[in-house]
């Protein structure tokens, strides 16, 4: 039996070692972290793309069963005006809408999805290096241990060692200008937002909510500053991050300022970068997928669904192309025009949520955009997104156009 060893437990990692194992390949997943941490990281879309994905791993309604049905998006002015709506899933279609799930949950669901389905997960495992022979590859960890398999699958996230291995001269991410801070709150009084989450072209800072049925508010902001420097946000108190915010959207629309005023734990903070342009996606016997590969910012809704699909892709690719070279060559033809084309449709929409406009600036778009949006619930143009379904009994490759 070919084995593979997959490195990262986030979202495309497990994913991947579940489909993997279905293709009748031994596999097992190598994880950084010491344990896992099922507040990192605040809260996600995932979007019905990623959903069609989960769905084939049993572990949809597992994932809907703690989180926050979306399939709509409204835009409000920095005045209170409503701008428009805009659908998060195919147009005309809220049943199969996103859904919007604490990270750390999406995470725990894959996780235990693949320990339940007998995939080995080893934490406190930090690759450090990379070595190939002719018959194998060897992976060294930072605690000495050394694992061995016929191929290895960077699923190491943003920062990944493995696109580094692969190719050093590989693009680095970039930032976008925004920091991305958030957490939760409950405001008494707040009605539950069902079926919608809320965003809000603040004056100074781009703002985001939804209410559940139980009264907790998941909130964020995007923050337009400076890079700031590597590993400088974790410094910052959560009441350092709170005064600014509330600063900042002192003169915003019922409920942002009262959202602040109640947070409830922590805020969290983080740099938004993401990653486009990296040409090789494998190099013999190690491929990567996920952010390793593309990262887009929060703002397309889509990070973790492209990571799903990845990791099925590669697992049918592995799966029907004889020859390993070719099967990795195949998986990037597949996949790096669409993850590619979603970086660039998030990078639109951080442009709108910068704060670089002057007050005609605003007043033009918040003219604009109703007109934009007058007819977006209908609009499918953004169908492309939601409605890529990639099924697990297909055989690649799929024909060409
Ligand atoms: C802090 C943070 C917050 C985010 N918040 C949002 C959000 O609010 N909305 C949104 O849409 N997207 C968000 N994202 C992006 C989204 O989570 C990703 O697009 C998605 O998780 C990609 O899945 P992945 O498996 O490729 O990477 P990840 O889910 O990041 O998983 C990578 C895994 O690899 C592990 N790893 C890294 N290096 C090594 C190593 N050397 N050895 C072993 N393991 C390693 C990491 O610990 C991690 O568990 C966030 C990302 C981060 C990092």
């Amino acid at each position: 039996m070919p084995r593979a060893l997959v490195i990262g437990g986030g979202v495309a990692g497990p994913a991947a070692a579940m489909f993997l194992q279905r293709a009748g390949w031994d596999v097992e997943v190598f994880e950084a972290d010491q344990e896992p941490d099922p507040f990192e990281g605040l809260f996600l879309n995932v979007a019905t793309n990623g959903l069609a994905v989960l769905d084939q791993l049993g572990l949809r309604d597992r994932l809907g069963s703690d989180g926050h049905r979306a399939p709509k998006m409204v835009m409000r002015s920095g005045t209170g005006r409503e701008l428009g709506a805009v659908p998060n899933g195919p147009a005309g279609d809220p049943g199969r809408g996103s859904v919007i799930v604490r990270r750390g949950w999406l995470h725990q669901v894959i996780r235990e999805g693949a320990i339940a389905a007998g995939v080995p997960f080893t934490f406190g495992a930090r690759l450090v290096s990379i070595e190939e022979t002719p018959t194998l590859v060897r992976a060294t960890f930072a605690d000495g241990r050394i694992a061995e398999g016929d191929i290895l699958i960077g699923a190491d996230g943003i920062g990944s060692p493995t696109r580094r291995w692969i190719d050093p001269s590989a693009p680095e991410p970039r930032y976008s200008g925004l920091v991305g801070t958030g957490g939760y709150a409950r405001v008494h009084g707040l009605e539950p937002t069902p079926d919608t989450q809320y965003f809000v072209f603040g004056a100074r800072s781009f703002f985001g909510y939804l209410v559940r049925a139980d009264g907790t508010v998941y909130w964020f902001a995007n923050m337009t500053t400076p890079e700031p420097a590597r590993g400088s946000l974790r410094e910052v108190p959560s009441a350092q991050w709170l005064a600014r915010l509330r600063d900042l959207h002192s003169d915003d629309p019922f409920p942002v300022p009262q959202i602040l005023a109640n947070v409830t734990g922590e805020v969290g903070a983080y740099p938004i970068f993401d990653l486009v342009g990296v040409t090789s996606w494998s190099r013999g016997r190690v491929v990567a997928i996920g952010d390793a590969v593309h990262a887009t910012s929060p703002s397309a809704g889509q990070g973790a669904s492209l990571a799903l699909e990845d990791a099925i892709t590669l697992a049918k690719c592995l799966r029907d192309v004889p020859d390993r070279a070719d099967a990795f060559a195949e998986y990037q033809r597949e996949r790096r025009p669409r993850a590619e084309a979603v970086v660039k449709y998030a990078r639109v929409i951080d442009s709108q949520k910068r704060v670089t406009k002057s007050r005609i600036g605003i007043a033009i778009r918040d003219w604009m955009m109703p007109k934009f949006l007058k007819n977006a619930a209908d609009d499918t143009r953004n169908d492309w997104l939601y409605n890529h379904r990639i099924a697990w009994e297909s055989p690649v490759p799929s024909p060409r156009p």
